[in-house]
């Protein structure tokens, strides 16, 4: 029991938990609370967009099903807005086309019904991996930039600033891709390789996922994204990226 001058805590990371169903958020909310965990739930997308405090949160599993808006429109919001790593919980019986297909960028997929010892795994790796927006350094003291390609990752800062100067924005799991890409540059990366980067465990039966987010990031950095030339497919190997990074 802390006291009053007992030295300061690191905040437990927050969760925010979108789901309908008041079982699962209370079993999540249980469950997740007993491992370390900060939770919130939210039951509706208007509760989503009515959160007080979207800066605080550090990664929310999302529910596709809700009952008042598509999962993926919030998603975008997350994404965009808030900035946040996102875990989608998919619903029984949901096509797999729906949770990859549809080029989510989520950050994992977890398919109901769910282990709960596997989801906290996949909630643990992805808090690893996404810095805090609470402890992200400032642009200005960065040092870490790599160019490629006329283009310039600042990589404490997450910015990547386009030909002509400006910025493009990247999810997290675009920002995760392209840095491993970057640190291996003219390599072929396997999609295990990536996943293992990305999300901690081998390409299983979402192997799609790094194929969906190679073609997101595409967009996003090729000059021709019909005809790629800076992230090539290797048939049967993986993803190579063909340009030589300079790093400051
Ligand atoms: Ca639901």
């Amino acid at each position: 029991m802390p006291e009053a001058g007992s030295p300061p805590v690191a905040p437990r990371p927050h969760v925010l938990v979108v789901e309908d169903d008041a079982d699962i958020s209370g079993l999540l909310s249980r469950y997740l609370g007993g491992n370390g965990l900060r939770v919130s739930i939210a039951g509706t997308g208007a509760q989503v967009r009515g959160f007080a405090e979207p800066s605080g949160v550090d990664l929310v599993l999302l529910d596709l099903g809700l009952p008042d808006e598509d999962g993926l429109q919030l998603l975008r919001l997350l994404q965009g807005q808030w900035q946040v790593p996102v875990i989608v919980v998919s619903g029984r019986g949901e096509p797999v086309e729906r949770v990859v297909g549809l080029e989510l960028g989520a950050d994992d997929y977890v398919a109901k019904p769910f282990d709960l010892r596997e989801l906290l795994a996949r909630v643990r790796s992805v808090l690893r991996r996404a810095p805090s927006s609470r402890t992200a350094p400032a642009p200005a003291t960065s040092t870490n930039v790599w160019r490629f390609d006329g283009l310039t990752l600042d990589v404490d800062a997450r910015r990547l600033i386009d030909r002509g100067g400006a910025e493009i924005e990247l999810t997290n799991g675009e920002f995760q891709l392209l840095r491993a890409l970057l640190e291996h540059p003219q390599q072929v990366l396997s999609r295990d390789q990536l996943m293992n980067d990305l999300h901690g465990r081998d390409a299983g039966p979402f192997d799609r996922a790094i194929d969906v987010q190679v073609g997101r990031l595409r967009r996003k950095i090729e000059l021709d994204p019909e005809r790629p030339r800076l992230v090539q497919a290797i048939r049967g190997a993986g993803y190579r990226l063909a340009a030589s990074v300079h790093k400051d």
